[in-house]
């Protein structure tokens, strides 16, 4: 193929090809949680007593004997035979964003070469895929491989269906042999029971009686591009990487906004159906679905669930995305900036803690001001951000997310909290040592008698802040789109815990002194204000007037990069966290930064390897065919006596030189391979390769608008964009 064929392919089968037809639409009570071994079904088909049994370990975590696991695990093979499935496994995350299983038959063979099905409690409880072949962290050398995935009866099986068959798929945990987690939930399992240690001291004090387990929820938007297929498969960098190393800016972006608020575009409306259906099958609730402000951008938000299961149910929207896609001929882009210029996609995670006997403990009422409960989580949120903004802003670190955060579209890289109107004027009056009311949002009156007045709510939205309040929960909105949810969900719960294991210090000897309890809050929360209150900043946190307030003002710490954010796994502060909570031991923690670490090295070298490579055998090619040409026909037009303008030629021979040279840098930087530390190798990428990268960039985006187009072999920004 030569010249632009391989553009000119794509576009011929896109706009050729049969359109999908749209599901015949299934009624939502068939569909929703067929393939779900969920409550109902546990109760159906198991013995009363063994369902109670179960329902207990799933409400309050407590152990499960053998011959109720027994019970469940022959129920559970009934019903996932009975569904034509002849295989399990054991779904579980490795500390990567990555899902992995290891599949099994129920089938066994016996001792007269027949087959017989079994699936029993053990086999439930404990299955062993290699505990060195998944990234450990130097937690597990090569040939100390054993690793155990163990059964998490709070997370529901199901039944994944896919061309090639269905699997009965069991969530669990990942440890090694030695006992470390390997894994992401087990950090998230354990980061919720110490939330919910330290939230039970604070309401036993503030008087509370009757006290259920307290859990996290978790809702997160979910943003992603669509490409078609045909392009994407033209598109090395795409392929490899999820997003355009090179790519010229397009006469039009989002400049108009038309995408945001336009239709959604049929195509992926039936896309968005199927992709839909597939989660509500398996109990997803797939709530919002619209158009994001790029072209080509898109967002799915399911309703918020308990964090573990909705952190299990975020890994498995990410892979049915991706399939689905596929299948529509689309490549569904997670990659926090697949086109440069362009916004990015992240993934807002919205969280609360709360439980059934105090409800959400995030939700202040009508009246936050009397509402001393939510004061005191809401105090302990904001004293958490405030100290451990570091670590937030570390657990959202990849080289892919460096390109967002910070840009202008998205949630700086300096970690502040958005109050709202109302509740910071409830937090100035604390800081003052007094407790006066809440302003209310009042009604909205349009002073139109046929438009309905409706009551307005008491503070406004705030887009550019990186975690904000947002009603009756916090958006942590600087989460990366293709990153698990895990990692945030557990720095904040822990985070939590630590603030509320403060609180309750701090109150318990507020009253044993005698103060009365109102008082108690509100001493508490004014010291912790004025400790603390630097981190409530209600402006725009995109404008530069407020970076340089942050850091130079209020002491907060802008954190630009992977490379300076990982470093905070290993401050000894961080590491006592974890350590006091119980969440991670030192060497789980140790472990984790390595693997991120690896992981940054590893996309940036990638990423690098890939600019040389494109750069050298498609783009310098295009160019210097494209000088050839004009020197044919300017000789032969010449030669007619014509003399034409060939200043281009010497732009395009400009341009290639600058690359080459860029390509040789960066080639050279790439050979360089003696690190004392891993920090030092991260600081080379973060602040060399990059920026050779881009060096290279430049000049071939350059390139892309000089050469003829029939020459140009990278499907172009407005073609993947505006084409599908
Ligand atoms: P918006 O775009 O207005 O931020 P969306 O409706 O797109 O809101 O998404 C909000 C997300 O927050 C949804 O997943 C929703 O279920 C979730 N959510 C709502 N209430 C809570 C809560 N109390 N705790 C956690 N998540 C919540
Ligand atoms: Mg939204």
């Amino acid at each position: 193929m030569s010249g632009n064929e391989a553009r000119l392919q794509a576009i011929y089968q896109i706009t050729n090809r049969e359109p999908m037809e749209l599901l015949s639409p299934e009624q939502l009570s068939d569909l929703w949680a067929c393939d779900v071994f969920n409550l109902a079904k546990m109760e159906e088909s198991l013995a009363k007593s063994a369902f109670k049994e179960l329902k207990k370990t799933m409400h309050t975590g407590s152990p499960l004997d053998a011959v109720t696991a027994d019970m469940v695990a022959a129920a559970m093979k009934a019903w996932a035979m009975s569904k034509g499935v002849k295989f399990f496994s054991h779904i579980f995350y490795p500390m990567t964003n990555a899902t992995a299983e290891k599949h099994d038959a129920f089938i066994i063979t016996n001792s007269d070469g027949g087959a017989i099905s079994t699936f029993t409690g053990s086999l439930l409880i404990k299955g062993e895929p290699d505990g060195s072949s998944f990234p450990n962290g130097s937690l597990r050398t090569t040939n100390a491989a054993r690793g155990y995935t163990a059964w998490d009866p709070t997370s529901p099986a199901y039944i994944m269906q896919t061309a090639n068959g269905s699997t009965l798929m069991i969530p669990s945990v990942f440890m090694a042999w030695t006992g470390e987690s390997l894994d992401k939930k087990i950090p998230l399992l354990r980061s919720n029971s110490a939330m919910n240690d330290a939230a039970q001291k604070v309401l036993g004090l503030m008087g509370e009686t009757d006290i259920s387990t307290l859990n996290s929820s978790c809702g997160a938007e979910q943003e992603y591009f669509l490409v078609d297929l045909n392009f994407a498969n033209a598109r090395p960098d795409l392929l490899l990487t999820g997003r355009t190393l090179f790519g010229a800016a397009p006469a039009k972006g989002q400049q108009f906004d038309d995408h945001y608020f336009g239709a959604i575009p049929e195509r992926v409306q039936v896309f968005m159906q199927d992709f839909e259906d597939q989660l509500y099958r398996l109990g997803i609730p797939a709530k919002t679905h619209h158009n994001e402000v790029a072209p080509g951008q898109f967002e799915i938000a399911p309703y918020f669930e308990a964090a573990n299961v909705a952190a299990d149910h975020q890994q498995l929207m990410m892979t049915i995305m991706k399939t689905t896609a596929k299948r529509h001929g689309f490549m569904c882009l997670l990659h926090e900036k697949p086109f440069a210029g362009l916004n990015g996609s992240g993934k807002h995670v919205n969280w609360s803690v709360g439980n059934s006997t105090q409800g959400n403990l995030l939700d202040p009422g009508e009246t936050p001001h009397d509402n001393l409960n939510f004061l005191l989580f809401c105090g302990a949120v904001i004293r958490g951000v405030h100290l451990y903004g570091p670590l937030l802003r570390a657990v959202i670190a990849s080289a892919a997310n460096d390109h967002r955060l910070g840009a202008n579209e998205a949630p700086p890289a300096i970690l502040s909290v958005y109050l709202g109107d109302q509740l910071e004027a409830v937090f100035d009056d604390i800081k003052q040592g007094k407790l006066t009311g809440s302003t209310s949002g009042g009604e909205m009156d349009l002073g139109l008698s046929q438009i309905l007045k409706f009551s307005r709510d008491p503070g406004d939205r705030n887009r550019t802040s990186p975690f904000a309040f947002t009603g009756n929960r916090f958006e942590f909105r600087a989460v990366g789109s293709s990153q698990s949810v895990s990692g945030p969900l557990v720095a904040m719960n822990t985070m939590l815990a630590d603030s509320l294991n403060w609180i309750a210090e701090q109150l318990q000897a507020e009253l044993t002194s005698g103060t009365s309890q109102a008082e108690a809050v509100i001493k508490v929360l004014k010291t912790l204000m004025e400790a603390h209150g630097n981190v409530v900043f209600g402006g725009d946190g995109y404008s530069s007037e407020w970076h340089t307030m942050a850091v130079e003002e209020r002491g907060l710490q802008n954190i630009p990069t992977t490379a300076d954010a990982l470093p905070a796994f290993k401050d000894d502060y961080i590491i006592k966290l974890f350590k006091d909570t119980g969440v991670l031991s030192e060497v789980e923690l140790a472990s984790r930064f390595e693997v991120y670490a690896e992981q940054y090295l590893l996309s940036i070298e990638v990423e690098a390897k890939l600019v040389v490579d494109m750069a050298t055998t498609l783009i310098y090619p295009a160019a210097i065919g494209y000088l050839a040409e004009i020197a044919t026909t300017t000789i032969s037009l010449k030669e007619m006596g014509l003399d034409v303008d060939i200043s281009i030629a010497s732009a395009v021979t400009a341009s290639s030189n600058g690359m080459m040279k860029a390509v040789s840098i960066l080639s050279k930087a790439l050979a360089k391979h003696d690190f004392d530390t891993v920090e030092a190798h991260m600081n080379f990428c973060a602040g060399t390769l990059c920026g050779l990268m881009l060096d290279v960039r430049t000049f071939a985006d350059e390139l892309e608008g000089l050469v003829a187009d029939s020459l140009w072999p990278l499907p172009k920004y407005q073609e993947m964009l505006f084409i599908r």
